[in-house]
């Protein structure tokens, strides 16, 4: 009944307006779901990792009308899922063995390799043909790694993750960002639409990942700009609330002024259900990873990430990252 009900939805989310972005150009085009909406209903999907943007993304799959099979490792963060309707599995190895579509949303590299490579993994009970979507924002190195494993078990692995933030994934707004094969992708992006209002094929495995994670090496070093801005003006005597609202009406004018800066600096408040200065660094790590392995020179990045380490140092690991103005504050003569 219930994915009967969610049927119409779903067309409506896959009707005229939808588009995919093929190949490494991600050049937007009308697209044509690869099977039918029935087929892709049919489709059972798993899910790792209820963590604050999981659950809520796992919760639209839900509402969409797919089956739905759950695992966390902290067992009782599954309960609200399963009294939606969500099945609960033993293991991540038991996910994938019920499961045509397994995704992971868990932290940081060494969480996939655990829950897709570990004793329990994934690897040891997905099936030929079966799919695995990371959308946890890891390495992309590794992703091609952990991707070739699941390749030689007759599988397909992608990279998936996502921008939005907590507000985003509920809301099911967030921007996706994939790497994966043209055929792969057309399989997976009407799935991936159910959580989101923006899903691009950003290239080949791994390409999802580096798009993602140059995405917030550039909001990291807007935030550092931002932050020094407001702590030289109030040290200036002008007022934070005048500068930034003046600057939305002109040149740095930017979603980060607006959000992180408006509402998390200007206010000083950095919550700590909110992406973390410790989740923050992990990004900006791997941005400089890839650019000392391409050899490019990434100053901005470097800045941005002795800031944050000084905010960790001060005590801020958990609160929302633009708490690293309280670093430039702190270092102020
Ligand atoms: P979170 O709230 O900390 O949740 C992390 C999830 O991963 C939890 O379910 C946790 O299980 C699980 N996990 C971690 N290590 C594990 C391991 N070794 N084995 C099994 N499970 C493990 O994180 P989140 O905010 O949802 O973020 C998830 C990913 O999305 C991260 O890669 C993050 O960088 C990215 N992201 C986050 C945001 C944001 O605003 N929060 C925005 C965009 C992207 P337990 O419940 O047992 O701890």
């Amino acid at each position: 009944m219930h994915r009967r009900r969610n049927r119409a939805k779903l067309e409506e989310t896959f009707g005229g307006s939808a588009h995919c972005a093929y190949g490494r150009g991600a050049i937007e085009r009308p697209c044509t779901p690869a099977a039918p909406e029935v087929t892709i209903l049919d489709e059972r999907i798993g899910f790792i990792g209820l963590g604050i943007m999981g659950r809520p993304m796992a919760g639209h799959l839900v509402d969409a009308g797919y089956a739905v099979t759950v695992w966390n490792r902290t067992r009782s963060k599954m309960t609200p899922l399963l009294e939606r309707g969500a099945a609960a599995a033993e293991s991540p190895r038991d996910v994938a063995a019920r499961s045509d579509i397994v995704i992971t949303m868990v932290a940081d590299t060494p969480d996939v390799r655990a829950v897709i490579l570990g004793p329990e993994g994934v690897l040891h009970g997905v099936r030929p043909g079966s799919i695995v979507v990371d959308m946890s924002t890891i390495s992309p190195a590794a992703t091609q790694e952990i991707a070739g494993q699941i390749e030689a078990r007759g599988a397909v692995m992608l990279d998936a993750p996502v921008s939005g933030g907590e507000k985003g994934a509920i809301d099911g707004t967030l921007s996706i960002m994939v790497g994966a094969t043209d055929e792969t992708f057309a399989r997976i992006a009407p799935l991936l639409r159910t959580m989101a209002s923006e899903v691009t094929h950003c290239g080949e495995a791994g390409a999802g990942q580096a798009v993602k994670i140059l995405n917030n090496m550039i909001l990291f070093q807007t935030g550092v700009a931002l932050a020094e801005a407001l702590s030289i003006a109030r040290a200036n005597g002008v007022d934070g609330k005048v500068l930034f609202e003046t600057l939305t009406k002109g040149s740095a004018d930017s979603f980060a002024l607006r959000n992180h800066g408006m509402k998390a600096m200007l206010p000083g408040v950095f919550p700590e259900r909110a992406f973390s200065t410790v989740y923050a660094l992990k990004d900006l790590s791997y941005a400089i990873q890839m650019a000392e392995e391409a050899g490019v020179p990434a100053l901005g990045a470097d800045v941005a990430r002795e800031l944050m380490e000084r905010a960790k140092e001060l005590g801020f690991d958990k609160e929302y990252w633009p708490v690293l103005i309280k670093a430039i504050e702190d270092g102020k003569s």
